[in-house]
């Protein structure tokens, strides 16, 4: 590359004499009429000419640009003029920039659960920085109903058997009721059925997920009162009794209509 001010009109015999590695000149007059090239020049003369001064004016254009990483270094780029392609200034390296991460798309890394919302990571693809976020709501509460149970204006007999059946609302996956009785743990399932009952109990539903319990998901505790008193024992005594007999004896005895 060979740059030649406008000021210059003539090149000496031979100046360039085998110059051969000569590809482009440029040449800031307005041809190569402007310019007296002496002989032995042939060099010279077979580049190829720009007719353009390199100042400020000139069309420049960069490349091997390259932003630093959170990793690498990156690099300004050089700078060339855009007509014909000269070097007007190499570049320089840029340092690591820490925060120049390549994130992904974002996936979920935690599931939201009733207690928690769910997290959402994203992972650098240089370093393997991450991100979370926890944008997904918390899933709704369990609940758990009793139905049809109004246990504070209704009384059992002695030794009835009393059914109760629950749902919930925003189950779990594995979720499951639980029917507690006076505190213990009875029975496992959606209906329970309470034999025979001699007496008045507190009665809970609960739910457990996977085994543990969600106690925001519970009933009130309710008492289920069963008359014990003499006569309903004494009622229960006779129809446990009468029940021996078959059928068509308590018929014609008037017993179906007197316990039933
Ligand atoms: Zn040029
Ligand atoms: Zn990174």
């Amino acid at each position: 590359m060979l740059t030649i001010p406008d000021s210059v009109t003539s090149i000496g015999w031979s100046a360039f004499g085998g110059c051969w590695d000569l590809k482009t000149v440029c040449y800031g007059g307005a041809n190569q009429s402007a310019i007296l090239i002496g002989g032995g020049n042939s060099a010279l003369e077979n580049a190829r000419w720009f007719y353009h001064k390199h100042d400020d004016k000139t069309a420049t254009e960069t490349r091997n640009a390259a932003a630093p990483t959170c990793k690498s270094e990156g690099y300004s780029g050089d700078v060339y003029y855009a007509p014909c392609g000269v070097l007007k200034q190499a570049g320089e390296k840029l340092p690591v920039d820490p925060n120049a991460h390549a994130f992904g798309a974002w996936t979920l890394t935690a599931a939201p659960t009733i207690y928690a919302e769910g997290v959402e990571t994203q992972t650098c693809a240089i370093c393997g920085a991450k991100n979370t976020r926890s944008i997904i709501p918390k899933l709704p509460m369990a609940k758990v109903a009793i139905h049809d149970f109004t246990p504070s204006s209704k009384t059992y007999a002695y030794r009835s058997s009393i059914t109760f059946a629950a749902t919930v609302e925003n189950p779990t996956p594995n979720g499951q009721i639980h029917w507690f009785v006076d505190g213990e743990d009875v029975h496992t399932g959606e209906v329970y059925t309470a034999e025979n009952v001699r007496h008045s109990f507190f009665l809970q539903a609960k739910y457990f997920d996977d085994g543990k319990e969600i106690p925001q998901a519970a009933t009130e505790i309710e008492k289920v009162n069963v008359n014990t008193g003499f006569f309903a024992r004494l009622i229960a005594f006779f129809r446990g009794l009468f029940g021996l007999l078959p059928k068509e004896a308590q018929a014609y005895l008037g017993l179906d209509r007197v316990f039933s």
